[in-house]
């Protein structure tokens, strides 16, 4: 008889390994389990939550700025916390608060989504803009200084244009849409360029709070990859374009590495699981 003939065999419909009820949607990454929309959504969500509270990130009647850029890290951001605030009787008063660097084509597009957020979410919207602030867009500063260099004069303006409209909507705390493989990032570049008091801060879900506005991160402990499919299947509206004048080559390195160490990391749980 020669070689047996194998036929693929059908995959039924894997059910949802967490209520064992509806049909599995899709595989989460952090865990690899097949789990249907609803419980995604619903351990997505209690995950932040949990964050949020074993962290004391927040304490009751704060106002909170959240730092929105239109991206999907923000956008995610400002729907799950207005959600978890109502949800959980949080009792925090929430803003966005965007930075107008003056990128025609970039951020002129953004934040017309974010003001698009500003409606749907019911959260009041502060933007403030490196022109009002230093009297220069980043246009006008490209022009003059050319691609080198630019995000470092960007990011300190940044940087300070968040605390001044911070300070304008005076609030308590700026909450930021870093999440876990933007930190991981950090940390790698941070190591390999040797600096040691950043490599010690930038992991904290707190900081700035000797400063005028202390910042946290409720997304520190949040995959990039269910952030995408979370904004996906709820058909949040976000902005994805990059920034034109975007070079930042040396993180884009550090994300590929650890996008590798991921797959490495994944491989045998995924074959395990086969
Ligand atoms: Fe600014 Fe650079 Fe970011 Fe563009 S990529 S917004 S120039 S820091």
């Amino acid at each position: 008889m020669g070689e047996a003939e194998v036929k693929p065999k059908k995959a039924g419909p894997v059910q949802c390994s967490i209520c064992s009820q509806r049909r599995a949607a899709l595989k989460r990454p952090k865990t690899l389990e097949q789990i249907c929309r609803e419980c995604f959504y619903a351990v997505f969500e209690e995950e932040i939550h949990r964050v949020i509270v074993d962290n004391q990130l927040f304490k009751p009647g704060e106002r909170i700025a959240i730092g929105a850029s239109g991206g999907k890290d923000s956008t995610v951001l400002a729907y799950v916390l207005s959600e978890l605030n109502r949800r959980h009787n949080y009792g925090l008063d929430l803003f966005l608060l965007s930075v107008d660097e003056g990128i025609t084509g970039y951020r002129d597009d953004s934040l017309e989504t974010v003001k698009r957020n500003e409606i749907q979410y019911g959260l009041p919207l502060k933007v403030v803009s490196y022109k009002d602030l230093y009297g220069w867009t980043m246009d006008e500063i490209v022009k003059m200084i050319g691609l080198k260099n630019n995000c470092t004069f960007c990011g300190v303006f940044r940087r300070q244009a968040l605390d001044r409209g911070a300070a304008m909507l005076k609030v308590d705390k700026l909450a930021t849409g870093h999440n876990a493989d933007d930190i991981a990032e950090t940390v790698l570049l941070n190591i390999l360029r040797g600096d040691i008091a950043r490599l010690s801060r930038c992991t904290s879900i707190i900081t700035g709070e000797d400063g005028p506005i202390p910042r946290c991160k409720p997304f520190k402990y949040t995959y990039e990859k269910e952030i995408v499919m979370y904004a996906y299947f709820k058909r949040l509206d976000y902005f994805s374009t990059e920034c034109i004048y975007s070079p930042n080559a040396y993180r884009g390195f550090a994300r590929e590495f650890i996008k590798d160490l991921e797959r490495i990391r994944l491989l045998p749980l995924t074959l395990f699981q086969q």
